[in-house]
């Protein structure tokens, strides 16, 4: 099915054919036709489908020309995302005169009232500035017509919920909504009932299965080899672009200045660096200028990196639902790619979770050359033994290097 059969105007289908999508992907394929035809929907797509355009190009294409006052308000988790949100709507707006703003916190107001004082269209917000501009009266939501809630899980998980609903309250009841989330949590829920009519939900795929281009390993290493099994990866993988998340912002600053020392070209994402270095690491990474980019969930979320070769989850993540999300910034729209996790004996228990969640058994891989430590692993990511203590285990050295660790055998006596 083509784009042209979708129903959308000429100048949308321009910006489409400017972008180079060929064909649509699913979530667009079924989420366009339901919000021209006005229904709210709930979409369950994973982040890497293309959910951004299944949702601009059906708004812009009811827009039709400039007016001056916001008719779309789409709110976002964090600013990086609002940021990506808002060039995507430019791309596929370039041949209308559609006017495209985001809002978000950790930079000055002048710019963002500037351009809500000129008139826009279409505002991209995160929730805490938006509610600043709306208290400062430098914005009004009073002839919004759409409302997209994107990662309305992490906007949960973020706090954020309270400050929706308040902006939700301050746009016309006569509205269409749509709701992004890859999970659908009861707090959600609510906020559906609450907010929205009769929804249509489109889940694509399985929820809950990350993009089927990715090959996902685990490789199991004792936790003072973390570091050196990451080098280790680095050097023997063909890459063009890593993506590593780590579990905290300090773990993070450690692991880019460890790769800097070994000549890598490293960025690093979280939320105590300033906006202007988040924006230059994004920018560094996105353009080539850096191979790597290490970065903690909350800042990474759902950011489109085109052609990340490989993910590296140097810590398990600790909700399942993250790990399929991390692992989709790597396998974007039918672009295959790699995803690692590195794993120690306390995440077992987290490993489980993730492979429930999936449900599917993550393969196990040992980097070879690479020489293992002996470790207390892991009989108990057997199947049906997961809730098992760690059984007592020995070392076994391989004749081709390093070890392999298995339960003791008990003597008969
Ligand atoms: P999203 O899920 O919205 O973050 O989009 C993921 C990536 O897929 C972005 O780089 C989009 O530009 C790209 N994309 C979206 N729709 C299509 C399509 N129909 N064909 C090819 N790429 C697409």
């Amino acid at each position: 099915m083509a784009f042209t059969k979708l129903g959308l105007s000429a100048h949308v289908l321009d910006g489409v054919k400017a972008m180079g999508y060929v064909e649509p992907t699913p979530i667009q394929l079924r989420a366009i036709p339901l919000i021209l035809s006005g229904k709210d929907i709930i979409g369950s797509a994973q982040t890497g489908t293309g959910k951004t355009a299944a949702f601009a190009l059906p708004i812009l294409t009811q827009l039709g020309h400039h007016q001056p006052r916001p008719r779309v308000l789409v709110l976002e988790p964090t600013r990086e995302l609002a940021a990506q949100v808002e060039t995507a709507f430019r791309d596929l707006a370039r041949f209308t005169d559609i006017r495209i703003a985001v809002v978000y916190g950790g930079v000055g107001y002048g710019k963002q009232m500037d351009a809500l004082r000129d008139g826009v269209d279409v505002l991209v917000a995160t929730p805490g500035r938006l509610l600043d501009h709306l208290g400062r009266g430098t914005c009004k939501l009073d002839a919004v017509q759409f409302v997209v809630l994107d990662e309305a899980d992490r906007m949960l998980d973020m706090g954020f919920l309270p400050d929706v609903r308040r902006i939700l309250e301050k746009c016309p009841r006569q509205r269409h909504t749509s709701l992004f989330s890859a999970t659908i949590p009861p707090q959600i829920e609510t906020l559906i009932e609450w907010a929205m009519k009769n929804p249509d939900t489109i889940e694509v795929g399985a929820r809950r299965t990350p993009a089927e281009t990715v090959k996902h390993v685990i490789y199991q290493v004792a936790d003072d080899q973390k570091s050196d099994l990451l080098r280790a990866l680095l050097d023997q993988v063909q890459y063009n672009s890593v993506l590593i998340f780590c579990r905290t912002k300090h773990r993070a600053d450690r692991i880019a200045q460890l790769l800097k020392r070994n000549n890598h070209a490293v960025a690093v994402l979280h939320s105590n660096r300033t906006q202007r270095e988040r924006e230059q690491a994004l920018d560094g990474f996105r353009n080539g200028r850096f191979e790597v980019l290490v970065a903690t969930d909350i800042a990474a979320r759902g950011l489109d990196i085109a052609k990340v070769s490989h993910v590296i989850n140097y810590d398990v993540p600790q909700h399942p639902e993250d790990y399929v999300h991390r692992i989709g910034r790597t396998g974007r729209a039918e672009h295959s790619g790699d995803a690692f996790t590195l794993m120690v004996a306390e995440d077992g228990k987290h490993v489980v979770a993730i492979e429930r969640f999936i449900s599917q058994k993550i393969e196990r891989a040992t980097l070879e050359g690479f020489n293992y430590q002996y470790t207390a692993l892991f009989e108990r990511n057997k199947p049906g033994q997961e809730d098992q203590p760690p059984s007592q285990v020995r070392a076994v050295r391989l004749s081709g290097g390093g070890y392999y660790c298995g339960p003791v055998k008990r003597r008969r006596r």
